[in-house]
């Protein structure tokens, strides 16, 4: 599996920087977002150091499709019965900070921080 030494979700998925951590598997790492715009804001995160969402090709159609479908069952895991927002930031002009692909995952009541 790749992974870079440099790169903060790497060093999470490796256990060397701590993490609220609320799922994992073999693929996948799921921790709360250490700066939240919403009541309950997650990161969903393959463990592979996939750099962003424009690498994606067809030989990743399984994990997005577990991406995806983990979003709603965490959601409501933690609680969130109003719905949610999914956000993944995309290279510079996407904002996006963290090279490592994540998806944004944001529930609990209104109003939040962004949006
Ligand atoms: P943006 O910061 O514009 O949302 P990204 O989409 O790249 O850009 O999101 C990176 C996210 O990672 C941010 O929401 C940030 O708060 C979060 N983050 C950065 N470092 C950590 C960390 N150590 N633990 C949890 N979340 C982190």
């Amino acid at each position: 599996m790749t992974h870079d030494p440099n790169c903060i979700f790497c060093k999470i998925v490796a256990g060397q920087i701590p993490s609220k951590k609320v799922f994992e598997d073999e693929d996948l790492i799921v921790f709360h977002d250490i700066h939240p715009w919403a009541p309950v804001h997650i990161l969903i995160v393959p463990k592979a150091h996939i750099v962003s969402h424009a690498e994606l090709t067809e030989e990743h159609q399984a994990l997005a499709g577990k991406m995806m479908v983990l979003a709603p069952r965490l959601m409501k895991e933690l609680g969130v019965t109003g719905g949610f927002r999914t956000v993944i930031n995309t290279g510079r002009d996407g904002g996006q900070e963290v090279m490592h692909l994540h998806m944004h995952v944001m529930g609990g009541p209104r109003p939040w921080s962004k949006g």
